[in-house]
């Protein structure tokens, strides 16, 4: 195995995408499927929709073209609003896309009849999280707006909270979300089909069975690659949390003082950092760095294997207290959502699929 090396083990996947869209199901949604953390890897798309996820969604068009092309013929969603410049590709890679824009839906209506095809649009709504979305307040005239084109449908309304202003999706949120639907269904006469509830920060709310009716589905990938909802990052009950593993080599042990020697400034990122003074400690260097990895996001599977931080290339680590770690030793660690993205998408780190 060349290294460092992200593993991914399918069959903990697929066992997870069966677990939380099994929860989802009884709530009376779909889990639609999100690998944009591993670049929609093929392998990792596969083994979401063989756990039960009904639509595979990425923030890419990139993504959902490396999906398309290793295999998946499923429903695709474009999660990022498309760029202006990119409207043709992504009608192309997707059947639904997120939007906020009435002038990016004019400009997708236009790609998708000289595509021939029709492209459903969910209109975002931001409840206050400050990403995308527009005002409650203009939800229903954006989304006359948007159904009055050709080319395009207008399936429904999202919602997508926790991500920027880290507002927490509770049921009061969830039922406003419900309310803009309620809105738009009078004001323009229609049925919306989609009601997309959120991402894996609406774990919590599933988990308490707290999720009010009439939201369809949610969007998800935390929760099935890493077994944890996004708010506290506690584990979902059933979910294996080493669906992914990042094993780095040990290229230098020494024993070392804890702290600096010398006159101390700025580091390789520009911060001053301080040490504790725990004394002569045994340390090893992995071949792998923030190139690789987030050191903040690693929780090494060795006993007694303390990650103390990373330049670009060296993984500086405590071993004192580990068993027996020698040069040319692996050593295994769980990724965080931070190091699981960095290492998905390092070129120098080789994805091993198991
Ligand atoms: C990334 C993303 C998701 C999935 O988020 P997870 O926390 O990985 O479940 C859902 N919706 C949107 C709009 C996203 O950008």
């Amino acid at each position: 195995m060349k290294l460092p090396a992200l593993v991914i083990d399918t069959a903990k996947i697929r066992h997870n995408t069966r677990v939380v869209s099994s929860m989802l199901g009884e709530l009376g949604m779909r889990l639609v499927g999100v690998p944009k953390s591993v670049l929609g890897h093929p392998a990792v798309v596969k083994a979401m929709v063989e756990g039960g996820a009904a639509a595979i969604a990425d923030s890419r068009v990139e993504n959902l073209a490396r999906a398309r092309e290793g295999g998946y013929a499923g429903e695709t969603v474009l999660l990022r609003s498309p760029a202006p410049s990119r409207v043709d590709e992504a009608v192309a890679v997707a059947d639904v896309s997120l939007n906020s824009e009435v002038e990016v839906v004019r400009m997708l209506a236009k790609a998708a009849r000289k595509a021939n095809r029709t492209h459903k649009v969910v209109l975002m709504v931001d409840l206050g999280d400050l990403r995308e979305g527009v005002p409650v307040h203009k939800a229903v005239e954006t989304a006359k707006a948007m159904s009055s084109e050709d080319g395009v449908k207008l399936a429904g309304i999202g919602v997508n909270l926790a991500c920027y202003g880290g507002v927490i999706p509770t049921r009061e949120k969830m039922e406003a979300l419900l309310k803009v639907r309620d809105d738009i269904e009078s004001s323009l006469g229609l049925k919306l089909e989609t009601v997309s509830g959120g991402n894996s920060a609406n774990m919590p709310l599933v988990m308490n069975k707290e999720m009010p009716a009439g939201i369809t589905e949610l969007r998800i990938g935390e929760s099935v690659l890493l077994g944890t909802e996004a708010v506290h990052r506690s584990p979902v009950p059933g979910c294996y949390p080493d669906a992914f593993t990042i094993v780095a080599e040990v290229i230098e042990l020494q024993t070392k003082p804890s702290k600096p020697e010398g006159q101390v400034g700025q580091n390789a990122f520009g911060l001053v950092v301080t040490f504790p003074d725990r004394g002569i400690r045994k340390r090893a260097i992995c071949a792998a760095g923030r190139q690789d990895i987030d050191p903040d996001g690693l929780t090494p599977l060795e006993p007694g294997v303390q990650v103390l931080g990373a330049s670009s290339d060296h993984l500086i680590l405590d071993v004192q207290d580990a068993g027996d770690v020698k040069v040319g030793s692996m050593l295994r660690f769980i990724p965080a959502y931070s190091s699981l993205l960095q290492a998905a998408t390092s070129p120098f780190v080789e994805k091993v699929v198991r």
